[in-house]
């Protein structure tokens, strides 16, 4: 009896590992294959420019006034028609997040008025230095698409004078 016990389980140890050869992988090979995200899923902020290349935000730091981790910091600058950088009187001249304070909440989505900062799908964030979670404004910006004029631009007086863009109502 002592000896038939082990055998039968090893012989169910051994016919599970034979089922599971033939079973699908569940595991991908990650770099190099990746699993889509899902719809609502939150990573790393972007911020957005609009189709003429003019950045979205505007400076007025409510995306570090509602962040809960305080992990924004923002600095705000004016705006000229010879150097403009987003419509409006003033531009982010800083924007920083530092990434080890971030919790992904989505609140600096929800506060901000121009709905230039997202968080987007990339979730590859990987640091060896402390200094190098703080992601500058240069790491978040959106990269500018073809024949589109980088900012600042020179732009015609009067005409970027509204900071926020008239927006629809919401749909529900
Ligand atoms: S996602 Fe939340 S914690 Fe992260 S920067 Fe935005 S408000 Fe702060
Ligand atoms: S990202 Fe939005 S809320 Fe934050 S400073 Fe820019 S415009 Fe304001």
């Amino acid at each position: 009896m002592r000896v038939v016990e082990p055998v039968i389980e090893l012989g169910r140890g051994l016919w599970t590992t034979l089922c599971s050869m033939f079973e699908k992988p569940v595991t991908i090979q990650y770099p190099e294959q990746k699993r889509p995200v899902r719809p609502r899923f939150r990573g790393r902020h972007v911020l957005k420019r609009y189709e003429n290349g003019l950045e979205k935000c505007i400076g007025c730091a409510l995306c570090a006034a509602a962040c809960p981790a305080d992990a924004i910091f923002v600095e705000s600058s004016e705006n000229t028609d010879v150097e403009r950088y987003s419509p409006g009187e003033r531009y982010a001249s800083t924007y920083e997040i530092n990434m080890l304070r971030c919790i992904y909440c989505g609140f600096c989505e929800d506060a901000c008025p121009t709905e230039a900062i997202v968080l987007g799908d990339n979730y590859e964030l990987s640091f060896t230095d402390r200094r190098q979670a703080i992601y500058p404004k240069e790491m978040l910006i959106e990269a500018m698409t073809a024949g589109v004029r980088p900012t600042p631009q020179k732009t015609e007086p009067g005409i970027f004078t509204r900071s926020i863009p008239e927006m629809k109502d919401p749909a529900d």
